[in-house]
């Protein structure tokens, strides 16, 4: 267990001339619980500065819950924009007054009754209570549940779970100040992609699940420069997010704008698009574009791209496969970009079969785009291709996922003159984008690689780098990325 005194208090140096977030500027400000519940709505998804903006155009016109009362709706939103769903959080602070009134026009300090408000979730119910009464306790955002993951003082998969788990073992002494901390930590240091380890005062950190960032100057690990950031390439992400309406809980939108990429697919959605929250469908600078599985919660696949396709296509033509909603493809001005969510064996390779029919016919697919123009087949291919590619693989020669049926289906995939991008530029083992939630495996790194980035052979060249991203949590995989160029 690490030494959570000694870590808090080098952040805490390190952090002292970081800016501070805005939720605790504002407390310190005004002290005014009114305020801080006001701010702490506007900053969900919100850079600071936006932010401290929005709440000090609102604050000039009501300072209080009465004045609140007196404004419109779109009077509200007007005010509020640009912050993020601003349309929905003027809603929220609409209705704050009225929510209000049970508790005599006052703030309350308890959690239970700060999330019967509107528009306030746990995160911010704890934030508030923390920040503008001091009151215990333990507002865990995603920075806080990353890092605390990072540094294996807890082994969790949500933040409520995190939150639970701070609530045993971490002193009362650092319930005010952890989410404090970790944001300023987590936005200029400790970064959900790449973060700065070699300037990071934690000498000792285990650095779980974390990729750190190279420093200029440093020798590449790969074939060719790693994301190098020319003007005349596109940067794509593929993610199996196992449950987009779970993993949204757990940040997904912030981890989309952090990526940037141009496009960002993912798999296994579990969802039908009309389940989709409003969020999830429209995050900003995308379009979306879903291919569902006919029963609910199960397979489907979607991808976010911030160029219009020129045409898409669900599925690849054959019912049984299409039904499940295991394809969709886009097409570009010169290349084709498939999410693909490769079926299962399944325990006792009850769906083998179906997956090598499944195989078979994508390839067939594949070759067809292919003889048109440059093809990007991503997603969870279900398959880890060699002994490189899993922990054990003796153990797991007669399993779904590693059958020498499925390895040999890749194998002659390739062969056909398909390239599996990742290895083109990394040939390390230990190299794995997913691990199962039994037995703490993601923190000891037993995993397999089964998520893919492929193209085409003629394309080979155009792909400038391709990377795993072990340090992004929320699933059970993580996202894999290539740089590919254009024009
Ligand atoms: S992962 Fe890197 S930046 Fe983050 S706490 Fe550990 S050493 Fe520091």
């Amino acid at each position: 267990m690490i030494d959570i005194d000694s870590y808090l208090a080098k952040i805490a140096a390190f952090v002292a001339d970081k800016k501070t977030p805005i939720v605790d500027l504002i407390a310190v400000q005004t002290k005014d619980p009114f305020k801080v519940l006001v701010a702490t709505i506007l900053s969900a998804r919100t850079k600071d500065e936006t932010t401290a903006a929005a709440s000090a155009r609102l604050f000039a016109k009501a300072a209080t819950a009465a004045e609140l009362d007196q404004l419109g709706e779109e009077e509200i939103a007007a005010l509020i924009k640009p912050v993020g769903f601003f349309h929905s959080k003027a809603k929220y602070l609409k209705e704050l007054p009225r929510a209000l009134d049970k508790f005599a026009g006052q703030v309350p300090a308890e959690i239970d009754e700060l999330i019967s408000l509107p528009g306030v979730g746990r995160k911010t119910a704890n934030l508030v209570r923390a920040v503008a009464f001091g009151l215990p306790a333990i507002c865990v955002d995603t920075h806080v549940h990353r890092i605390m993951n990072i540094w294996g003082y807890v082994t969790t998969t949500t933040p409520l779970e995190t939150e639970m788990a701070l609530r045993h073992i971490l002193p009362q002494r650092h319930w005010l100040t952890v989410n404090s901390l970790l944001v300023a930590f987590g936005q200029s240091l400790c970064k959900p992609v790449a973060p700065h380890c070699d300037e990071c005062p934690l000498a000792d950190c285990a650095k779980i699940g974390v990729r750190p960032r190279k420093r200029p100057g440093e020798n590449p690990t790969t074939k060719k420069n790693p994301m190098p950031a020319t003007s005349n390439s596109l940067k794509f992400v593929s993610w199996n997010v196992n449950g987009i309406r779970a993993v949204e809980k757990k940040g997904f939108v912030d981890i989309v704008k952090t990526f940037d990429a141009d496009i960002f697919a993912v798999q296994e959605t579990k969802a039908q698009p009309d389940q989709l929250s409003p969020e999830l469908k429209n995050i900003p600078g995308y379009h979306s574009f879903w291919h569902s599985a006919e029963r609910k919660g199960y397979s489907g696949v979607g991808i976010y791209s911030k160029m219009p396709p020129i045409s898409r296509r669900e599925g690849i033509g054959i019912a049984e496969f299409d039904d499940e909603g295991r394809v969709l493809t886009l097409e570009f001005a010169d290349f084709y970009l498939s999410s693909i969510y490769f079926p299962n064996s399944a325990e006792e390779l009850k769906r083998l079969d179906f997956k090598l029919r499944f195989n078979e016919a994508l390839q067939r697919f594949a070759l067809d785009l292919a003889g048109k123009k440059s093809v990007l087949l991503c997603g969870d291919f279900n398959v880890a291709h060699k002994p490189i590619d899993l922990t054990y693989p003796e153990k797991n020669r007669k399993f779904a996922g590693y059958t020498p049926e499925e390895c040999a289906w890749m194998d002659q995939f390739l062969a056909s003159g398909f390239v599996d991008t990742f290895r083109l530029f990394n040939q390390e083992a230990g190299q794995y984008t997913w691990w199962s939630f039994r037995s703490n495996a993601r923190a000891k790194n037993i995993g397999w690689r089964i998520d893919y980035f492929c193209v085409n052979g003629k394309s080979r060249d155009r792909v400038l780098a391709a990377a795993i991203h072990p340090e992004i949590i929320g699933s059970d995989h993580c996202p894999v990325s290539v740089e590919f160029q254009i024009g």
